[in-house]
């Protein structure tokens, strides 16, 4: 039997009818879950405001992309106060 990670109540999901990457409805908190594997199946809880999980990869993106920006914004400081 599977269970919700987020409520821990049981979801009846037949591992034979579910593929991976499919969405699932949790019925009781309605929290999204994403079938991560199957045989057995396993869920992911698929929230907005997490940002952990296992995406360490996308984080490191993020990263990059925000010194740049910060980069630019500094030269731009600088001659607006000289
Ligand atoms: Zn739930």
């Amino acid at each position: 039997m599977i269970r919700c990670p987020e409520c821990s109540t049981e979801i009846d999901v037949d591992e034979d009818e579910v593929e991976e990457g499919e969405i699932l409805s949790c019925p009781e908190c309605e929290s999204e879950l994403e079938v991560s594997q199957t045989h057995p199946v396993h869920l992911n809880l698929i929230s907005d405001d997490l940002d952990e999980e296992d995406d360490e990869e996308d984080d490191e993106e993020d990263e990059e992309d925000e010194e740049e920006d910060e980069e630019e914004e500094d030269e731009e400081d600088d001659k607006d106060e000289e």
